[in-house]
């Protein structure tokens, strides 16, 4: 009998134990749904070069057309447009600036 209560025991125990983990996941994945939220909002945009969420109001962008690039860093922006001009592309300032 005693078998039984402790076996119980032992698997309500690592029900929480699982229970919790899950509880964290849920956390973190909260935490996501608030930056998604912020990105649908257009407070955040996502650098393309790096991935990062970047302030819809930070000041390192590149206007590539009518759409604008905002980058974490004066870096990542350097790398994007050196990834634009090795796939052949240059932004519509620079081709200007070239022609001048
Ligand atoms: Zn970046």
């Amino acid at each position: 009998m005693w078998k039984w209560i402790i076996l119980a025991l032992a698997a309500y125990a690592l029900y929480r134990l699982f229970s919790n983990d899950w509880k964290k996941k849920q956390e973190k994945s909260n935490d996501k749904t608030e930056m998604e939220r912020k990105v649908a909002a257009g407070e955040m945009v996502k650098d393309p070069e790096c991935g990062a969420f970047v302030d819809a109001a930070g000041t390192i962008t590149v206007r590539d057309g009518d759409v604008v690039h905002r980058f974490c860093s004066y870096d990542c922006r350097d790398a994007f447009l050196k990834r634009l001009e090795a796939g052949g592309r240059t932004l519509p300032e620079r081709t200007k600036n070239d022609a001048a």
